[in-house]
């Protein structure tokens, strides 16, 4: 690590990434400093962290909030800014060196554009940016002037350990576990009736209402999917996704040699990210929670049932397409799942709502960032209307 605290930019501050990012930019004071904490409207968690942490600045997204956020940190010396057109621009400031992306679906793809273009370290725990326009994303990357994303997720956190070290040419194939969330043992039919009161208890992590669901959908997994598929340049067919109920295995690769190597740790999000943000120097030392044998005594692995969880499907179908069609897809389910949130709709209404939107949106095989804008922009229209019709 060098002699200069690493700035950090936590764009989502509020949510639950955001949150234990700065738990852990706190757990070492000489290492890092909270520099910029954007949230899209929660004030009062917004205020009270920059009491806490002392950025540099703050950003509250959602203009309404401006002034009392502004008001409320009045006696200090942070800068408060609001809208979209602030974040692209606060993250492209010389004194910013990493970016946690952190917030929550497609409104990440536009302050991550202007990072990479900035040449920033980025740690990605928005993988709907990925799924959204990884081909864009991997483009940028490789022109940029040394930007890198390191996976704060946790499969991806473990395919990265895994390769460290390796040849991508001797790489078979990645295994992405998968918990199977809240419904892996509820049968098929039911799944007709619960409710996102029932999708919210998810068996082994505690993370933010929309990924909860995703988990419960599990179009997370067909997400990380495609995540994967960009992070580390590998076919869609060549990651097969396994469910691992217990999620202590957090993914795995497989060689051309017949090895297999694993990354296992306790189901805790700060793990992660306390690998991430000491990359590329190396492991935080941590008095965190440890593993125990027993931890590891009960490990199961089962395939995953695509009939029961048919978004799964959908996700590899959308990445094998490519082009705008993972957007299609991530559209639609913004769309589908905050209506599922309020009740609005029944849980196997958001694969009917995704599948439709996909067979009618226009496709486009090579985007453009303002291609993929048209095409979110397109999709969650669609999704909307078809929500409109058949409302009760
Ligand atoms: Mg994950």
């Amino acid at each position: 690590m060098g002699e200069t605290k690493r700035n950090i930019a936590v764009l989502g501050s509020t949510g639950s990434i955001g949150r234990q990012t700065l738990d852990i930019i706190a757990e070492y004071p000489d290492l890092f400093n909270a520099w910029l904490l954007v949230a899209r409207s929660s004030a009062d968690l917004l205020i009270q962290q920059a009491r806490q942490m002392r950025p540099h600045m703050v950003i509250i997204a959602d203009e309404q909030y401006y002034e009392y956020v502004r008001d409320a940190l009045e006696d200090t010396d942070i800068e408060v800014a609001t809208g979209s057109a602030a974040i692209a621009q606060a993250v492209t400031a010389p004194e910013v060196d990493t970016v946690v992306t952190a917030m929550v679906g497609y409104s990440g793809l536009e302050s991550t554009i202007a990072a990479i273009g900035a040449g920033k370290r980025i740690a990605l725990a928005n993988k709907e940016t990925l799924v959204v326009a990884g081909e864009l994303i991997d483009r940028l990357l490789r022109d940029s002037a040394g930007s890198v994303l390191y996976p704060v997720d946790s499969e991806h956190g473990a395919f990265y350990q895994c390769l460290v070290g390796e040849r991508m040419e001797d790489v078979e194939k990645l295994w992405l576990t998968a918990s199977g969330g809240p419904f892996r043992t509820v049968p098929r039919e039911r799944l007709e009736t619960v409710t996102a009161a029932d999708a919210l208890k998810h068996p082994n992590w505690s993370m933010g209402a929309k990924i909860t669901i995703d988990s419960a959908t599990m179009m997370n997994k067909g997400f990380e999917m495609i995540e994967a598929r960009w992070l580390f340049g590998i076919m869609p067919d060549d990651i097969e996704i396994v469910v691992h109920p217990q999620s202590i295995i957090h993914s795995m690769v497989a060689f051309k040699d017949g090895s297999v190597k694993a990354q296992l740790g306790l189901p805790d999000m700060h793990l992660p990210i306390r690998y991430a943000l000491g990359l590329p120097d190396g492991r935080l030392a941590s008095d965190c929670r440890k593993m125990t044998i027993e931890n590891m005594a009960n490990l199961t692995l089962e395939r995953p049932d695509f009939d029961k969880f048919p978004l799964l499907g959908t996700a590899y179908e959308a990445a094998r397409r490519g082009g705008t069609a993972p957007c299609v897809m991530n559209a639609a389910n913004e769309i589908a799942v905050a209506a599922f949130l309020q009740d609005k709709i029944k849980f196997t209404d958001i694969y009917r709502i995704i599948e439709q939107t996909m067979a009618q949106a226009p496709h486009v095989a090579h985007p453009t960032h303002e291609d993929y804008v048209a095409s979110n922009a397109d999709a969650r229209a669609r999704a909307a209307s078809m929500l409109a019709a058949q409302a009760v």
